[in-house]
Parts: structure tokens; C-alpha cells; sequence
């Protein structure tokens, strides 16, 4: 007889990774399903650093999951060897005074968070290294800083597995059914059987929910740059900078200080071009490269001409405006969808996971309505950041 599941997950990245390990803390038998592996090398989740931070804007309800999940990064990182929560200090600076700090501000307020307002003076003082000319504020937030990503969820699985939680490497066919799923074909022949499912599958997700998802999910190619430092200079190693973003009147560049010998990174946030996740080129492009020497020069000029180390190409999945997904297929009752994590979902992982188990154990649809089907609109304005 074959064995059934109470849960199956598909997509071992960050979200797949604690909604299976969240399932499984309330009691579920969970098998935990990817195509690649836990934070391969092509997934969202497949990355040196991420940033995590509680700034942001008027979304209060981004603050508060980034602070819930941080205190599950941290338990985590207590039990990992090497830390995966390096508590860094994370800076976003401002060129003039957006509505955005003033609703940061205000959120922050409420929730008595020790965030600073750093006057040009002070940001001149703590990190000289960095050219604030035309700088008006920075927020700082020294309680977050940066996830080592693959390493947390790889280590995450591991605890699942440890706990009697099921893994395998399959590549799941799309679903059929009408209202009930009865099981899934994966690759090789393999079929699974589970009372509920959870689709976490990032940027695979429009693939395998055509009909439901496509044009709802926008994978963008991303590029992420790592640059050597000066010689005989500390001054862009961490703990000598904190994470960092800059606002750039919307047109947000971040990265971190050289965190573990890999370099110092950069990034444009701005939507890169349209990419198949499993086929898509993942060699930097030269725009990309000028385009953040450019940057540098401008912010770190110690930088600017340091040799490039390390280029990745990585995809967001992003929604229309930059919410997440978590809510229950529209037919399948049995079917959960989770994802859209549009560029910042990484530090939310484990307040997504919990989410999903809440709804997949109560038989849900979504109960937040900025996550759910229903909001998620075919036509991209990002307003999350
Ligand atoms: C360049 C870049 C920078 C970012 N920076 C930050 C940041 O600083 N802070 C932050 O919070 N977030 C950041 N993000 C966003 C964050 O990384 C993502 O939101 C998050 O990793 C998404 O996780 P996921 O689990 O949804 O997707 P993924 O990690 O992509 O996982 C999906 C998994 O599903 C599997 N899968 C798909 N289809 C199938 C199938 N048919 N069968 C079996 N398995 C399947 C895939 O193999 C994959 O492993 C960044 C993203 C990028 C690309």
C-alpha cells in the first residue's frame, strides 16, 4: 500500500522549508517534496546573505512578521554551528524626507521599537568610509542585519528530517483534480499521496497553476554583484558597516558589508527582465556590472574599481504590488498556495510557514486579505518596499 502523508509540501525554499517544519511542530506527518533540493543553487532561497529589517513604510504588517520571524531566526541561529542571523545593524538612508520614514516612524512608535534617526553629522561620525553628501537621514535598526540564506534553510531541513519529517528530490507534475487533489505525480514515476498539500514552489509557481496563476506571478532576473576590498582596509568588512539600503528616491540599492570572505555586495533592487526559472541565463550582464560600479563610485568609491569577485543572477516572484500568497487554491480544497515573496520575502519565512500550517490545519482560506487570490492583480504596480 502506498504511504500517505497527513501533509505534503512542495518547494523546500525559505517559505516550503517552515510551513513543512511548522506542520510538522503540530503534530503532522509531513513529506517535504523539490525538484532540486533545499535552497539549490536556482532557487529564490539559494543566496550568501539576506537582508532582514522591520522598516517598512505605512505596511505595519510587514514590520510586525519581520519581527515575529526574527525571533525564530534567532532560536535558529542559537542551535545552528555557525550563526545564520548575523546582527549587523541594518541603515536605510533617505536623500530627502520621504512620506516613507514618517509612516516607518509611526509604525515603529506603536510598537516601541528601538529604531534611531541618524542626522548626516552622526552618519558621517560612525561610518566615514561612506560619501553621505547628499544624504538628508538614515533609520537604523540595530537589532536586524543579515540571514545567511541557503545555510538557514539547508539547516532548517536538516532539523525537519531529524524530527522524523520525510524529504525527497522530485519534480512534481502540475496538479489535476476539481475540487479535491488525490495525489501527485512527480518525476521518474514517483506518486505521492496526502490528506492537504502545499504548493511553496517561488517562481515555479505560474507553471504549475497556469490557469490560476498565470499572469498573477512575475518572476523578474536579478543580478547581485560581490566586489574584493581594498587591501590592508576593514572599513567594508562587518561589523565595520551595517546592512544597507539605499532609498534612492524609490530606486533602492542595497548590500552588506564582506560577511564571510566572499566580498562586499551590491544590488539594484529595480525589476530585471522576465525569466524561466529552470532555463534562464545566469550570467551577469555588463549594464549590470556598470550599472552598480556607477553606484559605487557615487557612494563607496574605495570600491568603485575593486575587482568583481562573484556575480549571481537570482529571480524575484513578484505579485502586482509586492504582497505575498497564502491562501487556498480556488477549487482544490485541499491545495494551499504560497509564495509571491516579490524581493523581500526571505526574512519572513518563518511567519509565512506559520501562517500556511494555520490555514492548511484549519481548512482556511486565506484570513489576511492583503494574501490572498483574490488581491493578487494581473497588472504590475509595486507598492511594497
Ligand atoms: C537577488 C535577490 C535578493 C533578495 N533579497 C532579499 C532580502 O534581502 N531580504 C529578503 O527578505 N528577501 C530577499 N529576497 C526575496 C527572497 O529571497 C524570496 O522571497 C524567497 O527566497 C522566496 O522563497 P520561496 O520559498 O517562495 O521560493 P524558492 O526559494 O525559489 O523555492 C521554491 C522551491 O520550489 C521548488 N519547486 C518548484 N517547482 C517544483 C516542482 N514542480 N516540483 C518540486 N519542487 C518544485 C523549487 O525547486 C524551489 O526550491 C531576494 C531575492 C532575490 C532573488
Amino acid at each position: 500500500m502506498q504511504e500517505r502523508w497527513d501533509a505534503i509540501v512542495v518547494g523546500a525554499g525559505v517559505f516550503g522549508a517552515w510551513t513543512a517544519w511548522h506542520l510538522q511542530q503540530r503534530g503532522q506527518r509531513v513529506l517535504l517534496l523539490d525538484a532540486y533540493g533545499p535552497a539549490h543553487t536556482l532557487a529564490s532561497s539559494a543566496a550568501g546573505s539576506r537582508m532582514t529589517r522591520s522598516i517598512y513604510g505605512p505596511d505595519a504588517i510587514y514590520t510586525r512578521m519581520a519581527l515575529d520571524s526574527l525571533s525564530q531566526w534567532r532560536r535558529l541561529s542559537e542551535r545552528a554551528g555557525p550563526p545564520i542571523l548575523r546582527q549587523l545593524g541594518v541603515l536605510m538612508f533617505f536623500q530627502q524626507r520621504e512620506q516613507y520614514v514618517d509612516d516607518t516612524l509611526a509604525v515603529h512608535a506603536k510598537l516601541e521599537l528601538p529604531t534611531q534617526v541618524l542626522e548626516p553629522a552622526e552618519l558621517v561620525q560612525r561610518w566615514p568610509q561612506v560619501r553621505w553628501d547628499d544624504v538628508a537621514l538614515g533609520l537604523f535598526e540595530p537589532q536586524f542585519g543579515a540571514l545567511i540564506a541557503r545555510r538557514a534553510v539547508q539547516m532548517l531541513v536538516r532539523e525537519f528530517e531529524e524530527a522524523g519529517g520525510a524529504t525527497s528530490t522530485v519534480s512534481v507534475m502540475p496538479p489535476e483534480g476539481t475540487e479535491h487533489l488525490a495525489g501527485l505525480r512527480g518525476s521518474g514515476g514517483a506518486s505521492f499521496m496526502a490528506d492537504r498539500y502545499v504548493f511553496a514552489c517561488g517562481a515555479w509557481l505560474p507553471k504549475l497553476f497556469p490557469d490560476v496563476l498565470g499572469g498573477r506571478i512575475f518572476p523578474t532576473r536579478q543580478e547581485v554583484f560581490l566586489f574584493a576590498l581594498p587591501p590592508g582596509d576593514d572599513r567594508y568588512k562587518a561589523p565595520n558597516l551595517p546592512g544597507w539600503a539605499d532609498f534612492n528616491r524609490g530606486d533602492i540599492y542595497y548590500g552588506f558589508p564582506d560577511l564571510e570572505g566572499r566580498g562586499f555586495k551590491i544590488a539594484h533592487d529595480q525589476h530585471g527582465p522576465p525569466i524561466d526559472p529552470d532555463i534562464g541565463d545566469r550570467i551577469a550582464s555588463a549594464e549590470g556590472v556598470a550599472d552598480v560600479r556607477a553606484y559605487l563610485a557615487r557612494r563607496f568609491p574605495a570600491l568603485a574599481d575593486r575587482p568583481l569577485v562573484e556575480s549571481r543572477v537570482c529571480q524575484y516572484e513578484n505579485s502586482a504590488n509586492g504582497d505575498f500568497l497564502i491562501d487556498r487554491h480556488p477549487s482544490l480544497r485541499n491545495v494551499w498556495l504560497v509564495g509571491a515573496g516579490s524581493g523581500h520575502g526571505f526574512k519572513h519565512g518563518p511567519e509565512v510557514g506559520r501562517m500556511a500550517a494555520d490555514l492548511v490545519l484549519s481548512d482556511a482560506d486565506a484570513r489576511e486579505p492583503r494574501f490572498s487570490l483574490g488581491t493578487k492583480a494581473r497588472v504590475q504596480k509595486r507598492s511594497v518596499h
